[in-house]
């Protein structure tokens, strides 16, 4: 009798500390679920260019436990880029995304699987209700960056949703379709479509070690999610020219009146200056947005591959097979 497999994605960057806890407290959820649910189970770390010890420790383990692929790319690719290695080299009829620092919870994927498992939705994902261990600068920023986006976008991108969440094996392909370079993956997730459904937690705090998310990174994956997903921001210069031809036609009326009137006065400096700054600001503005539209056309149409694998050593457990 064959049964479907899960597999679990796990990219990760330096987690060497946080790994031990991470696959331990995994696997005895996984371990609860065997009961549960006839599911086979491959566990797929992806090592994004680590340079710590925790691949060594990761090889030991996989000579133990059956379920254990490891995916070693060449370089640090970014999470996203480790994400989209995982998901073409999972096995799974379902896959779930989770980070290595135990922010999302391993408890949470029973939950996940159930309405996948009910055949009531094709993504489950999970949103945050509260987000531990993080500024409220982060937050605000965070609330801000939802918002602005949900009016530039047309797709509807959860807010405070991560990567955290399980997709059925069709969806998944699909996702595996998206080849662009420039990857914005939540919306990328939403843009698949689908049925998808929610399940609320709380974020926890980071168990060891940093985020890897400066505030410029944080800008940065802002501006990925805009330009990825909205063409909004290439129309703004034909707004500010119209606005500006519109200003200054009134402006030179209002000057034609004052001459026509009370005769000729010397044209004054600042208003030429007002002006000047004005229209340079507007353009350079205009440029700066056109520019960064043409950076990632240039980017995509190399069409270089996501990611390198140096390594991929497959679990050795049968994927198909129910287990006697
Ligand atoms: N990560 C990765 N490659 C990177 C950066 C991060 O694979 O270049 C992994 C990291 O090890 C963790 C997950 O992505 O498992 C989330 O990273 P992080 O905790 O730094 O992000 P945050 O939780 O702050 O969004
Ligand atoms: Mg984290």
């Amino acid at each position: 009798m064959t049964t479907a497999t899960i597999s679990v994605i796990v990219p990760f960057y330096n987690e060497a500390d946080n790994l031990p806890t991470f696959h331990d407290r995994l696997s005895r959820v996984i371990e609860s679920l065997t009961k549960r649910y006839p599911y086979t189970w491959e566990i797929v770390y992806v090592d994004d260019g680590s340079n710590d010890n925790a691949l060594d420790w990761l090889q030991r383990q996989q000579k133990k436990d059956r379920r254990i692929t490891l995916v070693q790319l060449s370089r640090n690719f970014g999470k996203e880029a480790a994400l989209s290695a995982g998901a073409d080299l999972c096995q799974g009829d379902a896959a779930i995304f989770i980070d290595a620092d135990l922010q999302d919870p391993p408890e949470l994927i029973p939950q996940l699987i159930e309405p996948w498992h009910n055949k009531q939705a094709d993504i489950v994902y999970a949103r945050r209700l509260s987000r531990k261990g993080e500024s409220w600068l982060k937050k605000v920023s965070a609330a801000l960056f939802y918002k602005v986006l949900g009016r530039l976008t047309h797709i509807t991108i959860p807010p405070n949703t991560g990567d955290f969440r399980l997709m059925s094996r069709e969806t998944l392909d699909q996702l595996n379709k998206l080849r662009e370079h420039h990857r914005f993956m939540k919306g990328l997730f939403a843009w698949v479509g689908y049925r998808q459904k929610e399940v609320l937690y709380h974020r926890e705090a980071r168990h060891l070690g940093r985020s890897k998310w400066n505030y410029r990174a944080l800008w940065r994956l802002s501006l990925e999610g805009i330009t990825s997903f909205s063409t909004m921001p290439l129309t703004l210069a034909t707004y500010l020219g119209l606005i500006a031809v519109i200003g200054a036609l009134i402006y030179a009326a209002l000057i034609i009146y004052q001459t026509l009137m009370y005769g000729t006065d010397v044209p004054g400096y600042p208003s030429l200056m007002v002006t000047i700054l004005f229209m340079g600001g507007a353009q350079m503005l205009t440029i700066g947005i056109l520019g960064a539209y043409i950076g990632r056309i240039f980017n995509e149409v190399k069409q270089r591959p996501l990611y390198l694998v140096k390594t991929h050593q497959r679990a050795t457990q049968k994927m198909t097979k129910k287990k006697p």
